[in-house]
């Protein structure tokens, strides 16, 4: 029997997880991508599969399912990846009051939880800034991957494991009657495209984007020189900010007088989007980040002082061996404006679009593809 065909646009995280189930499927997959690799979003990214911010339910299901994922991918194909965790730090009683609330949430939703004292944390992370410290709350979950890795190495497992081809530097411009267009030839046809296009608004359905509720996101980002002495963080470190960011913190009932707090001493942090966090590659450099600003179109040039403000914030919490940064760069990430944690429509029969994962793209695309391909293909 002939297998039925799908041609999936985009390389990055979403565009590789969606021609995997579709490939996982069954389906013949031809992959499109306009560039000679994907250096969109999903390789500025820190690498971080993170289960801790998503909201008990289907999310928080979704992303352990896409962990899962991840661990399999890199146990067959050796791509680097550390289970290392995450340890949130408590630097004022106000934080420390948050993080007690959710480990108890946490912990009686079912979630690998702990709270850690100072003394814990200095005997087990001893760069860890003790001036003011309360405790951290450690979560076994989150994992690691090396972006710059995964992205490049998945297309090589996917052509491998389900035959799947891809075509490099061909940027698709039009999709009309199901047959995707490269410059003015029609090139492919297939009973199903995905649009997986991420920032791109302005190239394939821009009146639907110009509709939808999704904005962009720009982040900036920094990574440190490979560390000396085989230094190891051996966990994902965050500051309290970033207790403002993720939706599952907002469970916490203190988390308003904390926010108040934050926003009292530290609103040029908060008007700039930082929070702060820190995750080790497996070459031992230090991925530090990052800020949030948000918009249509952004200025190109980055910001030193948004730079130096992530630094200081660093400094604070993590002593470092060595803190001299060898890359600086800025990501650009398109986010729901809906509070929907993507968008997944249809805008012609056998086209569908999925956009709009925020800062989760690492975190849920694999689960989410095979949610969408499933209920697409009607399995
Ligand atoms: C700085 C930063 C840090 C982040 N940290 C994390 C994190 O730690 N954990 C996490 O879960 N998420 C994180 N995210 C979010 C995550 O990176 C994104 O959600 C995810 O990468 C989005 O993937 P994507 O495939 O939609 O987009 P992209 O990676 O941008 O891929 C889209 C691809 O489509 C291609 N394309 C576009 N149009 C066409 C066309 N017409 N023809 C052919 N090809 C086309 C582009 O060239 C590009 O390669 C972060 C994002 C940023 C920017």
């Amino acid at each position: 029997m002939e297998k039925r065909t799908a041609i999936v646009i985009g390389a990055g995280i979403v565009g590789l997880a969606t021609a995997r189930a579709l490939g996982q499927a069954g389906f013949s997959v031809k992959v499109f991508e306009r560039n000679a690799k994907a250096i969109g979003a999903s390789i500025r990214n820190f690498g971080m599969v993170w289960p801790i911010g998503q909201p008990m339910g289907k999310l928080y299901k979704r992303a352990m399912r896409s962990r899962e994922i991840w661990m399999q991918i890199s146990k067959i194909t050796g791509i680097w990846s550390h289970a290392c965790g995450s340890l949130h730090l408590a630097y004022s009683l106000e934080e420390w009051q948050v993080l007690k609330e959710l480990a108890e949430i946490f912990k009686l939703e079912g979630r690998d939880v702990q709270l850690y004292s100072a003394e814990k944390i200095q005997a087990e992370y001893e760069y860890v800034q003790l001036n003011n410290l309360y405790g951290g709350l450690f979560s076994a979950d989150e994992l690691l991957v090396d972006p710059r890795e995964a992205l490049n190495q998945i297309p090589n497992y996917l052509s491998e494991q389900f035959g799947i081809e891809f075509y490099w530097n061909n940027c698709v411009n039009k999709i009309e009657d199901k047959v995707v267009y490269i410059g003015n030839k029609a090139a492919y046809s297939a009973e199903i495209i995905v649009v997986c296009s991420g920032m791109d608004f302005e190239t394939l359905y821009p009146e639907v984007f110009e509709s939808a509720t999704i904005t962009k996101c720009k982040l900036q980002m920094l990574r440190s020189v490979i560390q000396p002495n085989d230094f190891k963080l051996r966990t994902a470190i965050c500051g309290g900010l970033s207790l403002l960011h993720y939706t599952s913190f907002k469970a916490a009932p203190s988390l308003a007088t904390l926010h108040k707090k934050l926003k009292t001493e530290m609103d040029i942090y908060l008007s700039n989007g930082i929070h702060v966090m820190a995750a080790q590659n497996g070459i031992n450099q230090i991925t530090i980040g990052d800020s949030h600003e948000y918009g249509q179109s952004f200025d190109p040039f980055d910001k030193s002082y948004i730079n130096q403000l992530i630094l200081d914030y660093l400094q604070g919490i993590l002593k470092i061996p060595n803190q001299a940064i060898e890359e600086t760069w800025h990501g650009i990430y398109p986010k729901m404006t809906n509070g929907d944690t993507e968008m997944c429509l249809s805008p012609e029969p056998g086209v569908f679009i999925i956009n709009g994962l925020g800062g989760a793209g690492m975190t849920l695309s694999f689960g989410l593809a095979e949610e969408l391909i499933g209920e697409i293909i009607g399995k």
